[in-house]
């Protein structure tokens, strides 16, 4: 059955982020032969339209307005629900980010909808659509179909590839004006916490810390290989809570969940609330000096050993390459 399914593309700092097109990815399963229609909100987005149909999508609604430069509930569920009435899609993908886990369950209760969250596959199985979401705290996956009704899914960073990017591809790109109004917050300043360079939720090599890593200094090794890589720094509760890092690089149940292609834990023992935010990640490498920490039950490859002689090691072998 042929869907119009309607996907939000997220921009950060200017730039769309790689889930945008994750969901694009997604909305063409959920579409099967049908369109695909991105929304672009904020202040000035519609330039990052072709790139939204170079990734897929076989059309673009902007709608822009210097009230939505940075993100509000209000003002984003204004911009977007004027989208869904215009378009009366089928579908709809967000993806799982802080922006999508905020917004998609205020849409969804404003169209008396369900909501699919954290999405980490989409597949057609026996003609219905059917979409894997971990449970338990990734312990376990269990599979949903939508029987009726809207198809309202957000998909986790990371997990559904992205199509190829075809710059011969090419789709109409339309505004929709909407009138704004009534905001209940207005953010007025950004302050980045985190280190410039790679976005953990997005990275595709993570090198995160644990308490094992004795100090803020003892992140610098950490810092080289994430660089050397390509990669992001990420952290272990028990680092941030001894203030070796920022909290905004926690990785686990209470941090961020991240599904990189390579997570490598140095000096963390693998409790079962950093397991939940790490351990669907696709290879995991654990460095621990402990041969009976729990990491190494996740670990794909584990390296008993001291982190300081390690890390340093990996980081000149990978600059051979
Ligand atoms: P530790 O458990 O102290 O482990 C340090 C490890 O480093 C040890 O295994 C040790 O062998 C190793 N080590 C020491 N020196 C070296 C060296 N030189 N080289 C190699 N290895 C070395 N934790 C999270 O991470 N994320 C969360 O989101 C989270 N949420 C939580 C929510 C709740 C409600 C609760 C109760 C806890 C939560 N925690 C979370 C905390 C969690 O239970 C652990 O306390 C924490 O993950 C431990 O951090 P760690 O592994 O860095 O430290």
């Amino acid at each position: 059955m042929a869907r119009k399914v309607l996907v939000l593309g997220e921009v950060r700092d200017g730039t769309l982020r790689n889930v945008s097109f994750e969901a694009i990815a997604a909305a063409k399963v959920v579409a099967e032969g049908g369109e695909v229609v991105a929304a672009l909100i904020g202040a000035n987005v519609k330039e990052l339209a072709a790139e939204m149909i170079a990734y897929g999508a076989d059309r673009v609604v902007v709608v822009e307005d210097e009230k939505l430069i940075h993100y509000t509930p209000d003002g984003f569920s204004q911009a977007i629900m004027a989208v869904i009435e215009a378009e009366s899609p089928e579908g709809i993908i967000f993806g799982h980010t802080a922006l999508g886990k905020d917004l998609s369950p205020k849409i969804a209760a404003k169209l008396q909808s369900g909501l699919v969250s954290d999405v980490t596959n989409i597949e057609v199985v026996g003609g219905n659509i059917v979409f894997t979401r971990p449970i338990y705290s990734g312990k376990a996956f269990e599979k949903k179909i939508v029987t009726e009704g809207l198809i309202f899914a957000t998909v986790r960073p990371n997990n559904i590839s992205a199509l190829d990017r075809d710059e011969a591809r090419t789709g109409e790109v339309s505004s929709l004006a909407v009138d704004i109004k009534d905001l209940r917050t207005i953010v007025q300043e950004v302050v980045r916490k985190a280190s410039e360079g790679v976005d953990l939720s997005e990275a595709k090599v993570i090198v995160a810390g644990g308490r094992g890593v004795k100090s803020a200094e003892g992140f610098k090794p950490l810092q080289e290989l994430a660089e050397v890589l390509g990669g992001a720094v990420g952290a272990s509760r028990g680092a941030c809570d001894a203030e070796y890092c920022d909290y905004s690089l926690q990785i686990g149940q209470t941090g961020k969940v991240v599904t990189p292609d390579l997570y490598i834990a140095c000096g963390i023992s693998g409790a079962i609330q950093h397991l939940a935010g790490m351990s669907n990640s696709k290879v995991i490498v654990a460095i621990n000096k402990d041969p009976e920490a729990n990491i190494f039950k996740v670990a794909d490859y584990g390296i008993v050993g001291d982190l300081f002689e390690v890390v340093p090691l990996l980081t000149e072998e990978f600059k051979k390459l």
